[in-house]
């Protein structure tokens, strides 16, 4: 087999970049790798490829790593090129949803009916968005049959986006799934089968039963009141009531940030939010949560500094402790496990052909029935080599007709409003929101914020 190029766009992104690094040098069939760090944020790069480095010394493995300026150094003749770039940052987010609470929009424009979730901006993230078209209009050019694997958000639009407008491959991941466990946990059952279906931070319990076949919707039932919500971070929300409620109505457990992306009737305002998701944040997307978050990803930045600057100083990593909850981030990229994360394993099981079963951002095309094939659905799939075989999967009616088609018409109405430019359809968009009083309230938040972002958009255009 030939050693592989990778390419990883926003290698200093705190969420993804470690984990990644370190999954690389976990998987012995990816062993002659050679990763292409690309990131605009020069000290950011340079930490990050200090410490893939000294990673790899310490797991003791064949990665060879090198630092780009752009992005097509890093896609030119790559096999797959990883997204991981959050274009304008946190910063940016923030300043957006500022402009909006201004105008009267509680948390932000982007906080529609079924949209609520923070760094997963649809109708103001042109910047973001004119990012992903030029990673995937390059790998057309320079890397045709690389895969491109998306973990930057808006996965939902940014897969939709790029699969229709290109013609390269694509998939899109997300960690969400994995809140599956804490249903487990809550009925005490270690060996289980599930099954999600949905869209990105809309996905539904298909199927959750026993190992010899038996339903375990009943015993969730059982153990509804025995169970006594106390969440322990703002993203502890699967057992919330909010998670039960959407069940009730619904008809299906909703998974992972599925329990942040619901309607106004739990984020109308910050107590809405506390009665729902539990003091003292009111979850991930209330002003208290959502500053916990980037606060947690401030100490993760901070943290890999602090990392490369121990290795300059020939100091080992692997002893450090903080005393935080950064510790256990340290554990993880120095621990023997995988992170959990998908990118790594999708591509061993793409090129050596281990077959795994992933959940899998990709063109509906049939995979759900009732919802458009032009639209990007989270399904579970084996891989297999090229081989992706999807799960046949069946939602009830109440949730495609309530909830997955409101959804993914907005993500459309989102991305014609960016391929078109055409702010007058984010006014008619505006004009259906419950927290519009007014046209003049339209008209003046358009007027002020559209500058901004359409200046935002051309800066990551004109970028290099
Ligand atoms: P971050 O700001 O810490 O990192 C993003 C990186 O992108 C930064 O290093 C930044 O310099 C870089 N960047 C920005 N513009 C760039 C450009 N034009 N070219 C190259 N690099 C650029 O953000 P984060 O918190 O690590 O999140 C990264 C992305 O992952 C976000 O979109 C976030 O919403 C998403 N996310 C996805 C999941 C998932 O499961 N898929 C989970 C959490 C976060």
């Amino acid at each position: 087999m030939k050693n592989l190029k990778i390419g990883i766009i926003g290698a200093g992104s705190a969420v993804f970049s470690m984990r990644i690094i370190s999954d690389l040098c976990k998987t012995p069939g990816l062993g002659g790798t050679h990763i292409c760090l690309m990131d605009i944020d020069q000290r950011r790069l340079e930490n990050t490829y200090i410490l893939a480095n000294a990673l790899s010394k310490y797991f003791d493995v064949k990665l060879t790593f090198e630092k780009v300026s752009s992005i097509e150094k890093a896609i030119d003749g790559s096999d797959f090129v990883i997204n991981t770039a959050m274009a304008g940052g946190h910063n940016y987010l923030e300043e957006v949803r500022q402009i909006g609470e201004k105008h009267g929009y509680y948390r932000g424009i982007d906080s529609q009916n079924y949209n609520f979730v923070h760094d997963y901006r649809n109708l103001t993230n042109w910047n973001q968005f004119a990012l992903f078209l030029k990673i995937a209009k390059t790998i057309e050019k320079f890397a045709p049959n690389a895969w491109y694997l998306q973990a930057a958000n808006p996965i939902l639009e940014g897969t939709t986006l790029v699969s229709t407008q290109t013609n390269i491959k694509m998939v899109g991941f997300c960690h969400g799934h994995y809140a599956v466990e804490n249903l487990a946990n809550l009925i005490g059952i270690e060996e289980y089968e599930w099954q999600v279906a949905g869209v990105n931070h809309g996905i539904w319990l298909t199927e959750f039963k026993a190992k010899d076949g038996r339903d375990l919707y009943p015993e969730l039932a059982k153990h509804r009141d025995k169970h006594v919500y106390k969440p322990n971070s703002p993203f502890d929300d699967q057992l919330s009531p909010v998670a039960w409620d959407m069940y009730d109505f619904y008809g299906l457990f909703p998974i992972g940030d599925t329990v942040r992306n619901s309607t106004w009737k739990y984020h109308r305002d910050l107590q809405t939010k506390i009665k729902w998701y539990g003091a003292p944040w009111g979850g991930a997307d209330s002003e208290i949560g959502w500053k916990w978050y980037v606060d947690s990803l401030t100490s993760v930045v901070n943290t890999v500094d602090k990392f490369a600057e121990i290795v300059l100083a020939g100091q080992r990593l692997d002893k450090i402790k903080t005393g935080t909850e950064i510790d256990v981030y340290i554990d993880e990229i120095f621990g023997e496990k995988l992170s959990g994360e998908q990118h790594i394993p999708f591509i061993d099981s793409l090129v050596n052909n281990n077959e795994r079963r992933f959940v899998v951002n990709m063109l509906n095309k049939g995979k759900i029935a009732g919802l458009d094939d032009d639209i990007a659905v989270e399904v579970c799939a084996k891989v297999c080599g090229e081989n992706i075989q999807f799960e046949e999967t069946k939602l009830p009616k109440r949730i495609i007709d309530w909830y997955l088609k409101p959804r993914t018409l907005l993500a459309k109405q989102a991305l014609e409003a960016f391929l078109t430019r055409d702010t007058k359809l984010i006014s008619d968009i505006l004009e259906r929101d419950c927290r519009t009083k007014s046209s003049e309230q339209v008209r003046s938040l358009i007027d002020e914020l559209y500058p901004f972002v359409i200046s935002q958009m051309k800066k990551v255009e004109e970028e290099q």
